[in-house]
C-alpha cells in the first residue's frame, strides 16, 4: 500500500514540476501579456492531476504545444471617417488550436483590444468549444476600433476594410468567426457582405451570428444569455435552490446580459441591476426589459437614460459598484476582470449563493478563490457561456445542410448541451479529486478531449 501511495505521490510531483516548468517558459515568452498569462495560469493549475494520471501527455509535449497558437495574424485596418480623415486600427486573428475542428470564435471591437486579450480569449475558446461536444477548434479575433459614437457609414467602411484582410484566412472549413463585444448583427452583416463580394460566392458557413434572413440561426441571439441561465439553473437545482423568487444582479447590458435577464425573469427571478461601462441601474421593482432592449438594441443609447422612463430607479456612476448590491445570484456578463477580490468579498458578505460567468474571465483569480473558499456555487465562463458558440455550431450545421430549424428545436438542443457541459464538468471534478469544483472540472473535461486529438495527430 505504501508503495502505491509513493508511486502516486511521485507521479503528482513530476506532473507538478512539468506544469510549473512550462508555465515559467510561457511567462518568459509572453512577459507583457497579462490577460493571456492569467487565463493560462487558471487552466494549468487545474491540470496537474491529469498529467499525473496520463504521463503520455507529458512525453508528447501537449502543454508546450497547446499554449502556443497555431497561428497569430496581425494586420493594418485603414479606413476613412465621415470627415475624410484617414484612420488606422490594428486587426487580429488568433487561430489557436484546430485539432478537433475548424477554428471558431468571435470578433471583438473595443479600444482595449490587443494581442494579450485576443490570445486569452482564443486560449479559453479551445476548451470551451471542446466542452460543447461539437467539432470546433479554438480561435478569436478583433480590433482596437471603438464603435461607440461612429456613424453607420463609418462602421460599414471599417468592417469592409477589416474583412478585406481577414478574408484571406477564413472559410467554412478553415476558420469561422462570429460576434463578441462591439460586434453584433449590424457588424456581422457588413463583414459577411464584404466577404461575399470578395469571394464571389455565397458561403453562408463562413460566419455565424448572421441575420436569420440570410443564413443565421433562430436562437443564436439569445443563446449565450439563455445558456448561462440554463447552466446556473442546473447548478442551483443540485443544491436544492432555484431562480424562482431570487434576487439577481447581472452586469453589462449587451447581448449576453439582455438575454440572461430575459431567461432569469422567465424563471421567476427579480433582476434588480444591470450596467454599462459608464455606471449601473438599480431598480428595486425589477429591471424593465422592454425599456432596456429599446435603449440598447434600437437606440444604442447609454444606460443612464433608463431612469427617464423609470424615475423610481437609481443610476449610479462607476460600473464596478454594481457588486455592492445584495443579491442571491450574480451573473457577470460584461467583460474580463470586472469582479476583483474586493468585489467578491462584498458579494460573499451580502450572502450571494451562486455566481455564473456569462462574460469571459470576468472574475480575477483572487475573486474565484474567494468564491470557492466561501462555498459559493461558481460557474466558470468557459462552461457557463458556451451556449453562444454551441448554437453557432448548430448554425454551421444548418448552413451545410441548407435547412433551418425552428426556435424551439434550437433552444431544446441548447438546453441539452448546457446540461451535458454541466454534468461532464461535475463528473471530471469528482474523478480528479475536486468534487464540486467546476473550474477544475470544466478545464479538465475540455482539455482531455483536445489533448487526445493532438496525441493522435502527431507532433504538429
Ligand atoms: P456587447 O458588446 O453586446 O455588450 C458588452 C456589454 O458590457 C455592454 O453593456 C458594455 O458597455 C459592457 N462593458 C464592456 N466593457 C466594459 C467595462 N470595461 N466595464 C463595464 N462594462 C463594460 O458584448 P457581449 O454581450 O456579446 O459580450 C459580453 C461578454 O460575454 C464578453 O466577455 C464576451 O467575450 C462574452 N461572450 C459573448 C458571447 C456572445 O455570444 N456574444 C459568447 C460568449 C462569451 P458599453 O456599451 O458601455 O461598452
Amino acid at each position: 500500500m505504501a508503495m502505491v501511495i509513493n508511486m502516486k505521490d511521485e507521479r503528482l510531483r513530476k506532473a507538478n514540476s512539468y506544469v510549473n516548468k512550462v508555465y515559467e517558459e510561457v511567462t518568459k515568452r509572453n512577459a507583457n501579456e497579462v490577460e493571456f498569462l492569467q487565463a493560462v495560469k487558471e487552466i494549468f493549475h487545474s491540470l496537474t492531476p491529469v498529467f499525473a494520471r496520463n504521463p503520455q501527455y507529458i512525453e508528447n509535449g501537449i502543454l508546450e504545444r497547446i499554449v502556443e497558437p497555431e497561428r497569430v495574424i496581425s494586420f493594418r485596418v485603414p479606413w476613412v471617417d465621415d470627415y475624410g480623415k484617414v484612420k488606422v486600427n490594428r486587426g487580429f486573428r488568433v487561430q489557436f488550436n484546430g485539432s478537433i475542428g475548424p477554428y471558431k470564435g468571435g470578433i471583438r471591437f473595443h479600444p482595449s483590444v490587443n494581442a494579450s486579450i485576443i490570445k486569452f480569449l482564443g486560449f479559453e475558446q479551445i476548451f470551451k468549444n471542446a466542452l460543447t461536444g461539437q467539432a470546433i477548434g479554438g480561435g478569436k479575433g478583433g480590433s482596437d476600433f471603438d464603435p461607440k459614437g461612429k456613424s453607420d457609414a463609418e462602421i460599414m467602411r471599417f468592417c469592409q476594410s477589416f474583412m478585406t484582410e481577414l478574408s484571406k484566412y477564413i472559410g467554412s472549413d478553415v476558420d469561422v468567426p462570429a460576434g463578441d463585444i462591439g460586434v453584433g448583427a449590424r457588424e456581422i452583416g457588413y463583414m459577411f457582405g464584404q466577404y461575399r463580394r470578395l469571394r464571389g460566392n455565397f458561403d453562408s458557413g463562413v460566419f455565424t451570428g448572421k441575420g436569420v434572413g440570410y443564413g443565421g440561426s433562430l436562437g443564436r441571439t439569445e443563446a449565450t444569455g439563455y445558456g448561462c441561465v440554463y447552466f446556473v439553473n442546473e447548478m442551483l437545482q443540485d443544491r436544492g435552490l432555484s431562480f424562482e423568487g431570487s434576487t439577481v444582479v447581472i452586469s453589462g447590458s449587451g447581448n449576453v446580459s439582455i438575454y440572461a435577464i430575459e431567461k432569469a425573469q422567465e424563471f421567476g427571478a427579480k433582476v434588480v441591476a444591470c450596467s454599462d461601462s459608464g455606471g449601473y441601474i438599480y431598480d428595486e421593482k425589477g429591471i424593465c426589459l422592454d425599456t432596456l432592449k429599446h435603449l440598447k438594441e434600437v437606440e444604442r443609447n447609454r444606460i443612464c437614460e433608463y431612469v427617464k422612463e423609470h424615475p423610481h430607479a437609481q443610476y449610479r456612476e462607476g460600473s464596478e459598484g454594481i457588486w455592492s448590491i445584495p443579491c442571491d445570484i450574480a451573473l457577470p456578463c460584461a467583460t474580463q476582470n470586472e469582479i476583483d477580490e474586493e468585489s467578491a468579498k462584498l458579494l460573499v458578505k451580502n450572502n450571494v449563493k451562486a455566481v455564473g460567468e456569462g462574460a469571459n474571465m470576468p472574475s480575477t483569480l483572487d475573486a474565484i478563490d474567494v468564491f470557492l473558499e466561501n462555498n459559493v456555487l461558481f460557474a466558470p465562463g468557459k462552461a457557463a457561456n458556451a451556449g453562444g458558440v454551441a448554437v453557432s455550431a448548430l448554425e454551421m450545421a444548418q448552413n451545410s445542410s441548407r435547412i433551418s430549424w425552428d426556435f424551439e428545436q434550437v433552444d431544446e438542443q441548447l438546453k441539452q448541451i448546457m446540461m451535458n457541459i454541466y454534468r461532464n464538468s461535475v463528473q471530471a471534478a469528482e474523478e480528479y479529486g475536486e468534487p464540486g469544483n467546476l473550474v477544475v472540472g470544466s478545464n479538465i473535461a475540455g482539455f482531455i478531449k483536445v489533448a487526445d486529438a493532438m496525441m493522435i495527430q502527431g507532433i504538429i
